[in-house]
């Protein structure tokens, strides 16, 4: 497991909170980081910026690494020139959501690139004191060279992630109910302002936490795991009926009092 060790030119598209996170590691591992995105972040350590999306897609580069947000991918893919790229290569996305991605990347990227899907399952705050143990969750949609996805997916296995090779459709419905309920628990708890108290019990610290680290990521993110994800609307609708089952049931012990 995990012995690749073969350089990379890694090219970001979608350069800010989790690419940047992910850059270190990569770089730190010794591959090549290029970028380019929206806004400028020329500037940032060890990582070549270009603000031209051309002269960036006419670069050398073995992985494409897409980042963006999920709401604006579909826009971003569609105005990539694909057209610049100088030979075959490696697709690969870190969107939460997987069925969206999939299906955008198998339509615009070139027929003779390959393409492997994958979620990490974790974010700068979980994966700050490193990804031991951590899942991390792939298809290999199109693979014609093994050894060159096989070493993208290195720079996961040798930080320790624990790889779970999944379809993107087992993914989303997966995630609708874990990730996304937690998101959710998450947004109504900060709706509800909730704050630690002097007699806080292990289980409402739990629920401090799930609060402050869903809102810490942002809103986009959020809409994103609901508005592309076809299994969500069936998860909220499942926790809107459930709380009022709940109510039901107290209500109905207290009538009976
Ligand atoms: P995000 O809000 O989901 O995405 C921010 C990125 O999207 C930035 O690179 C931003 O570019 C770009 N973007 C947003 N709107 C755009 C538009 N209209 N046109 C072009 N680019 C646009 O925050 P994130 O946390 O950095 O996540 C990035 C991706 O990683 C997402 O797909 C997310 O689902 C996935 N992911 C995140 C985590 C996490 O813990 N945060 C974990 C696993 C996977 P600029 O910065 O240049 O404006």
């Amino acid at each position: 497991m995990g012995s690749s060790t073969r350089t990379l030119k890694i090219g970001i598209i979608g350069f800010g909170t989790f690419a940047q996170f992910l850059a270190k590691t990569m770089i730190k591992q010794g591959h090549l980081i290029r970028a380019t995105s929206r806004s400028d972040y020329s500037g940032f350590p060890s990582v070549h910026f270009f603000r031209d999306m051309e002269e960036f897609m006419g670069l050398e580069h073995d992985v494409i690494l897409i980042c963006t947000s999920i709401v604006s991918v579909s826009q971003v893919v569609k105005s990539i020139p694909f057209h610049r790229l100088k030979k075959p290569l490696l697709f690969a996305d870190v969107l939460s959501v997987k069925e969206h991605p999939r299906k955008l990347l198998l339509q615009e990227a070139p027929q003779d690139s390959d393409l492997v899907c994958t979620h990490p399952m974790f974010g700068p705050e979980s994966g700050k004191d490193g990804w031991k143990d951590l899942p991390f969750m792939y298809e290999r949609v199109r693979v014609k060279d093994e050894t060159l996805c096989s070493s993208f997916l290195a720079i996961f296995e040798n930080e320790g992630c624990k790889m779970l090779e999944m379809s993107c459709e087992e993914h989303d419905r997966l995630a609708a109910q874990s990730q996304f309920l937690t998101h959710t628990i998450g947004r109504v708890l900060s709706e509800m302002e909730i704050r630690n108290t002097p007699i806080d019990t292990k289980g409402f610290e739990k629920l401090v936490q799930v609060k402050e680290s869903s809102t810490r990521d942002s809103f986009d993110l959020y809409s994103g795991l609901f508005i592309h994800n076809r299994f969500a609307k069936q998860q909220l609708h499942n926790l809107e009926s459930a709380l009022e089952r709940v109510k039901e049931t107290l209500e109905a012990r207290m009538n009976n009092n």
